[in-house]
């Protein structure tokens, strides 16, 4: 087994990592559990694809190891693609899933179901010791509903009905969350981008 260092510190986002690959031989170990310092990556990049960028090289230039990030967030289609790339920190630095939820739903406040289009999505880098790297995209589409349901999962979970479903994310089990989610089709097409360099 491949040891790759995540550049996370979200257990949630390592464990969902870790399920889909380990399927092909790769063992992924936190940055924490390495023994990499604690210092901070500002997350100032205007798209998903720079920030994921950024975070797995900075880990990968103190360790010199291959490391692979993940940079998602949820974009709503009424809010103009909102909350994006500030998903995480939408109600502010000092915020948290909780007040995130309630920040949507009061921008969501009297939107009709059918309007509330929203999709996850998920930018994966794993950058390569000398450098190289590979990006992959996926993207999850749903609706985004008007009170929390569910107890799985992690962020905007409870608000996310992916799309051919009737429970949300946050009801879904992990191990089906993982077949259909953002971060899922990301790591499958990390897997085709991985197949192609081999085969270089
Ligand atoms: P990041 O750590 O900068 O990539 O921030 C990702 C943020 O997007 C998280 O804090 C969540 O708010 C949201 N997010 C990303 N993926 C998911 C998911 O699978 N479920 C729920 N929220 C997610």
């Amino acid at each position: 087994m491949e040891t790759i260092i995540a550049a996370s510190k979200n257990q949630h986002k390592i464990a969902e990592i870790e399920a889909i690959t380990k399927k092909f031989g790769m063992h992924i170990v936190s940055r924490d559990e390495a023994g990499i310092p604690g210092f901070e990556i500002e997350e100032d990049g205007e798209t998903f694809e720079e920030n994921s960028f950024k975070k797995a090289n900075e880990i990968m230039k103190v360790c010199g190891r291959i490391t692979i990030a993940d940079d998602s967030g949820l974009a709503v289609e009424y809010l103009g693609g909102a909350p994006g790339v500030y998903s995480a920190r939408f109600a502010g630095e000092d915020g948290n899933d909780e007040k995130n939820n309630d920040k949507l739903l009061n921008l969501l406040e009297g939107v009709p179901y059918k309007e509330r289009r929203a999709k996850f999505v998920s930018v994966i880098t794993m950058v390569f010791p000398d450098g190289t790297y590979l990006t992959a995209r996926g993207e999850c589409e749903g609706h985004i509903i008007d009170a929390p349901v569910g107890e799985h999962g992690f962020g905007y979970d409870p608000l996310f009905v992916p799309e051919g479903f009737q429970r949300t994310f946050a009801q879904l089990l992990p191990e089906e969350k993982n077949r259909i989610s953002h971060r899922a089709k990301a790591l499958l097409e990390l897997e085709k981008l991985l197949m192609e360099r081999k085969n270089v």
